[in-house]
């Protein structure tokens, strides 16, 4: 049978500039709790015997989510462009063990509802903390659920570090929609100065505590690790780069939240990821799916990083 390879017992955090591990909880942990969370990861994973899988197997992905991809289109397009685009995407050919989420801005949701493939999930970017009435210029959970919305982005760091919105806001946040039945996109992330001052964990472990302390279940909750510095930029980060956050926030579920929350809970990558650099990125075992920005904008483009789900397998 084939097995996810792991190396946790104590990772080096390379890129971080983290010289030392003790302030890390991962690094904390004994060697038979690591053990024990790994079999009950991998006790969770999507092996070769599932028989929706005749001949091919999941190698690579220590967590048991199905790919997530997500589309954030942010505030672009026009009724023109977003109809050329529903259309590149409703005669695009996508993997079917993904899932396949796009958001739209808030105007336009209903036309994509309208004319996108039902194969193609609808989230919104925002939402209001609570039950809608006089809160000019917001929108609430309940109109998105009443307009077709599956999920909603929240803590994206355009929102964090451009409107303001803080920890306590956004968890709040996220507990309400998912009272609403969405889906929640959770995005954490660290600024680039965070970065280079080894505050990187301390930074995504202080946004994944503040939605913890909020939300009443991860179940509908997807996390999105997107390095600020990465986001629009171009600036990618490299896969050891990601795969080493995203395991230290599986991690830190396990620890704080459950190992089975730690295994189930979707943990993509978002930051300049297209076309040319999914593939790399999605071989990383912890890396379950993609949040894309600009390159969510070109249909074809889009597939392909859907479709990248194919470099988590082989042939059995
Ligand atoms: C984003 O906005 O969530 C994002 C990842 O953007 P981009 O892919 O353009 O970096």
């Amino acid at each position: 049978m084939a097995v996810a390879s792991t190396s946790l017992a104590c990772p080096q955090y390379s890129g971080l500039r983290r010289s030392c591990c003790p302030k890390l909880d991962t690094c904390s942990l004994s060697i038979s709790t690591t053990q024990s969370f790994f079999q009950n990861v991998h006790s969770h994973l999507r092996l070769s015997s599932s028989p929706h899988k005749a001949c091919r197997a999941v190698v690579t992905m220590a967590g048991s989510g199905k790919f997530f991809v997500g589309g954030n289109w942010k505030c672009s397009g026009t009724k023109e462009s977003i109809s050329k685009l529903v259309t590149d995407l409703n005669s695009a050919k996508l993997e079917s063990d993904v899932d396949v989420v796009v958001a739209p801005p808030f105007i336009y949701i209903d036309q994509v509802k309208n004319s996108l493939t039902d194969r193609i999930e609808i989230s919104a970017q925002n939402c209001w903390i609570g039950k809608g009435g006089a809160f000019t210029g917001e929108i609430s959970g309940e109109q998105l659920k009443d307009i077709g919305c599956k999920w909603v982005i929240l803590g994206h760091s355009e929102r964090r570090h451009i409107i303001g919105e803080d920890d306590e806001f956004i968890g709040k946040k996220a507990a309400y929609a998912l009272g609403q039945g969405l889906g929640v996109i959770a995005c954490i992330g660290e600024l680039l100065q965070e970065r280079e001052e080894g505050k990187t964990f301390d930074v995504c472990f202080k946004q994944l505590k503040a939605f913890a302390e909020s939300v009443p279940s991860w179940d509908n909750v997807v996390i999105a690790y997107e390095p600020v510095w990465a986001i629009g930029t171009g600036k990618v980060a490299t896969p050891q780069q990601a795969q080493e956050v995203h395991l230290a926030v599986r991690d830190w579920l396990s620890k704080n939240v459950s190992a089975e929350v730690a295994s189930k809970t979707r943990v993509i990558y978002g930051g300049s990821v297209n076309g040319s650099n999914c593939a790399d990125l999605a071989t990383q075992e912890d890396i379950d799916g993609f949040l894309v920005g600009g390159a969510s904008l070109k249909g074809p483009e889009f597939a392909t990083i859907v479709n990248s789900v194919t470099s988590k397998k082989v042939a059995a």
